[in-house]
């Protein structure tokens, strides 16, 4: 049940009809992972805990760097060597003091990935290279975790949702390939529309309003104002989630 304090702080979205007082309980209730805790991982934790999902855990085994701060919004000067995830913590609970936030500073592996999972009902991958998200998908495939993709490059984002069991997985739309590990470019602005969708998916996920990107990619390029649709479709070798007739 919300307090009377809750049904006033979200007021403004329990308005909206098909969400309601219901739909805030459902987020109160809910868990989330953010993996990730830069440009998309900043903006969507923000976006989680202000909206009043109950508990975020943030897990990023990095530091705040001066190169940052162009666009990860919950780390500050002040921050410039710190945790991330202390970091964003300590902001979020400034935001709002409802929730639950737990700091996580691991590196995801497949083995610390399970155990993330086991806490969580929603993942939110804003991560910064695919060999971790390949890492992150599987575990999501196995727990059967559904998990929400943000990807940014200059001003290009992408984003999708993977419902495991029911549809593709990362893997299916993204195969494996190498990458060169170079420093990408990213405007702010970029991971931050990235990162609204990706919340606006959680949100419609845990309330089951409206109609989920599954099976779609969204690509909006900010450069010439383009927003593009992709129909993805399940992989029939790919190795991520069993492919056409696998059982994941
Ligand atoms: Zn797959």
């Amino acid at each position: 049940m919300l307090t009377k304090r809750e049904k006033e702080r979200y007021s403004r979205q329990i308005l909206f009809k098909a969400f309601g007082e219901e739909g805030q309980e459902k987020l109160k209730a809910a868990r989330v992972l953010v993996a990730g805790v830069g440009g998309l991982g900043s903006p969507v934790a923000m976006y989680l805990a202000t909206a009043g999902i109950g508990k975020i855990v943030l897990v990023d085994s990095d530091a705040v760097s001066l190169s940052n701060l162009n666009r990860q919004l919950l780390h500050w000067e002040d921050d410039i060597g710190r945790e991330k995830v202390e970091s964003g913590r300590e902001k979020l609970r400034k935001m709002n003091s409802d929730i639950q936030v737990k700091a996580v500073v691991e590196k995801i592996t497949p083995e610390t990935c399970l155990n993330l999972l086991a806490e969580v009902d929603v993942a939110v991958d804003c991560l910064d290279n695919m060999k971790t998200r390949y890492i992150l998908n599987r575990a999501c495939v196995e727990k059967r975790i559904p998990l929400v993709h943000g990807g940014v490059y200059g001003m290009l984002g992408q984003v999708t949702t993977i419902l495991p069991g029911d549809g593709p997985c990362l893997e299916c739309i993204f195969p494996h390939k190498e990458e060169r590990g170079e420093k990408i470019p990213v405007f702010g602005p970029t991971a931050g529309f990235t990162a609204s969708f990706q919340v606006l998916e959680v949100i419609k996920l845990l309330t089951g309003i409206g109609e989920l990107l599954h099976g779609r990619l969204l690509y909006f390029n900010g450069e010439i104002m383009e927003c593009i649709f992709a129909e993805v479709k399940k992989r029939e070798d790919c190795e991520g989630c069993g492919g056409i007739n696998g059982s994941r």
